[in-house]
């Protein structure tokens, strides 16, 4: 298990300055959830941890994350993979003609022998629906089913820290229940998270710790039933008047 932390964490696209001076933590074995409207910064903090900010032309000009103290920030997005963290980027990202198999071991690369098959056999566990359509190219799969691909290809890794942008999004309810309820049975199992995610109800029931993003800063904080029971908060997010 292993704590997250980000310090004082400032991030520029160019001339834009997505995140400024933001700071939080996931403790170990917590899920920890990122609120926040459109354009916030959700995704460019997901980013900045996972290493995949380079990718974006985005650059951390001030600030650390780091996992036990250890600095993740400065590192390439596979080596943070191999820290321990990974992260499940918005709109699923699957390999589309690829097999679910072939998902699932793209994942696993670079994982030692032994552990790629314990997170194999966890996968296994957690959605059997991938198993019984392991030779199907991943494009054929529904928005449910490919959110689960893109969270077992995660899980792959067998980190200690999952990172999850809006995992969701655009599923009909019963599917993002679904979502919900593994996102719970991974935390069970020891996984730390980090979720970021538009369905504030959803977040805060899952959380016991939220952060509000607005405009690259962290505007609220609190234990998510706090947060929950906000007038402010039921007021902007919860569509409560
Ligand atoms: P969303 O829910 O829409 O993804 P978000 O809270 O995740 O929103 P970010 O995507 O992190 O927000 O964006 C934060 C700010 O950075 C916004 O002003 C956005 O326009 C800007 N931004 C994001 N990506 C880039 C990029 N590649 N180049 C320039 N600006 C960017």
């Amino acid at each position: 298990m292993a704590e997250l932390t980000v310090g004082d964490l400032v991030v520029d696209y160019g001339p834009v300055r997505a995140l400024d001076g933001v700071s939080m933590r996931v403790p170990s074995g917590a899920v920890v959830a990122v609120l926040g409207a459109n354009g916030a910064g959700k995704t460019t903090l997901l980013r900045a941890v996972s290493g995949t900010l380079r990718f974006q032309r985005g650059r951390i000009a001030r600030g650390a994350v780091e996992l036990d103290g250890d600095r993740l920030s400065g590192l390439a997005a596979a080596a943070v993979v191999r820290r321990g963290v990974t992260h499940v980027p918005e709109g699923r990202r699957v390999f589309a003609r690829m097999t679910v198999e072939e998902n699932l071991r793209a994942g696993g690369l670079g994982t030692p022998r032994r552990a790629a098959a314990e997170a194999r056999e966890r996968v296994r566990e957690l959605f059997p629906v991938l198993a019984e359509r392991s030779r199907q190219p991943a494009g054929l799969l529904s928005g449910g089913e490919q959110q689960m691909l893109a969270i077992g290809r995660a899980l792959m890794a067998g980190p200690s820290v999952l990172l999850l942008d809006e995992p969701t999004l655009g599923l009909a309810p019963q599917m993002a229940a679904r979502i919900a309820a593994t996102i719970r049975a991974i935390n069970a199992a020891g996984t730390s998270v980090l979720l970021v995610e538009q369905n504030v109800a959803t977040a805060l029931s899952l959380a016991s710790y939220a952060y509000v993003l607005e405009v690259g800063g962290v505007a609220m904080e609190g234990p998510a039933a706090e947060l929950a029971a906000s007038d402010e908060v039921r007021r902007r997010y919860l569509g409560v008047s």
